[in-house]
């Protein structure tokens, strides 16, 4: 079979050979690293020298980074780990941070966005100046479905004069765009493997030094008593190499950048219907969150796939299921529009084939579907 064009880095990016290949190999070293002899000591060299590469790739100290399955637990422990902290969160925010944070305080308070999904640094500002008690703010750096940065720094800057702490989610952006927690002012930051070319199953929580975190997860008092559980060496270890390796291809992202809006480009000189939500904001070069106007995302999801195209509906880089998108809602698009959302993301090994493959597939699903009309489509695209 034919390669497919795979568009759906935003939920898993294809791992990188060279990561494979020191996944393989960490594999074989055999020790636990918490284990005092020789294969131990191994393990646990190859888990430190992740840690400070990590740690040095994002402007921390290698003593903050901790270890976790992924992002959703680096989420679930930033906010759970803060104990008597009230919760203020973007309405954007990734699942694993609006679950965890309403499960933990269902009274969290939601900050609205604007129609390009950019959050409102004065409702910010109101939700923390309203109560004395100090808070975490829980806000993403780029969005998983429309690619849109945030604010960041200006809002850890309105954050810190409430004595409040900053988390930040980088799991999009980290691989994507520069990233330094000292410039985004960051008091704890979320990491995954698997966005830009590493293992899933994998991740951290970066935190400043200052920032005292209450541990999740007890046990054996690994990762300095923050994460309890055996280290995920092979993976840690391949977590590493990605990051190292998706930051030294940065300069790809541009070509990404272009090839992107190029593809927008196409789709709206098939229809001018075809709106591509988020485009009013700063964007991750990779990403697109766009309609095909009257067509379910999920038909449209299994039609390109039927074409040899993987994309994603809406949010559905988390569970398989199409849900409705609490994203696009909170951007204030109606129903009808959300539905017909589809999300494309390019990656490291995404080509002009890729894009020209989903052009044709979407253009010829959007032709299909409206016999009716005529004139509103080039049926030979
Ligand atoms: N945060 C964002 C913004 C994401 O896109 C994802 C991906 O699904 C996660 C968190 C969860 O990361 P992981 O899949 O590593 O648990």
């Amino acid at each position: 079979m034919n390669r497919i064009a795979y568009l759906d880095y935003n939920a898993t990016a294809p791992v990188r050979p060279e990561v494979v290949a020191v996944i393989a190999e960490a594999l074989e070293y055999g020790g636990n690293p918490s284990s005092v002899h020789a294969a131990g000591r191994v393990a646990r060299r190859a888990v430190e020298d992740a840690r400070e590469r990590i740690a040095a790739l994002v402007g921390a100290s290698p003593a903050d980074v901790i270890f976790t399955s992924g992002g959703t637990e680096a989420n679930n422990l930033a906010l759970g780990g803060n104990v008597g902290r009230r919760l203020i969160v973007s309405a954007v925010e990734h699942g694993s941070v609006l679950g965890a944070a309403f499960l933990l305080d269902p009274h969290t308070e939601v900050v609205p966005v604007d129609s390009s999904g950019v959050i409102d640094l004065g409702a910010l500002e109101r939700a923390l100046a309203t109560n004395d008690r100090p808070a975490v703010v829980a806000l993403m750096l780029a969005n998983n479905e429309t690619g849109a940065i945030q604010p960041v720094a200006e809002a850890a800057s309105i954050a810190h004069r409430f004595d409040a702490l900053l988390h930040c989610d980088a799991v999009q952006p980290f691989g994507k765009i520069p990233l330094a927690m000292p410039d985004l002012g960051a008091d704890l930051l979320s990491l995954s493997a698997h966005k830009m070319g590493g293992p899933q199953g994998v991740g951290a929580l970066v935190k400043r030094p200052s920032v005292a975190i209450k541990a999740r997860a007890i046990g054996g008092g690994q990762e300095r008593g923050w994460r309890a559980g055996t280290e995920n060496v092979a993976g840690i270890v391949g977590f590493a190499r990605a990051a190292e390796l998706a930051l030294a291809d940065l300069d790809r992202m541009a070509e990404i950048g272009r090839l992107r809006d190029a593809l927008e480009a196409r789709l709206r000189a098939v229809t001018p219907r075809a709106t591509v939500f988020g485009a009013g904001a700063e964007r991750l070069p990779n990403t697109s969150c766009l309609s095909m106007p009257d067509v379910g995302s999920e038909t449209q999801v299994i039609a390109l796939d039927l074409a040899g195209v993987a994309v994603s509906a809406g949010a559905a880089c988390s569970s398989g299921k199409v849900a409705r998108s609490h994203v696009l809602q909170a951007m204030g698009l109606a129903d009808a529009e959300a539905s017909s959302a589809i999300r494309v993301s390019l990656g490291w090994r995404s080509t002009s084939d890729d894009i020209d493959r989903f052009v044709g597939a979407w253009t010829a699903l959007y032709a299909r579907t409206r016999p009716a009309l005529q004139g509103d489509v080039a049926l030979n695209g």
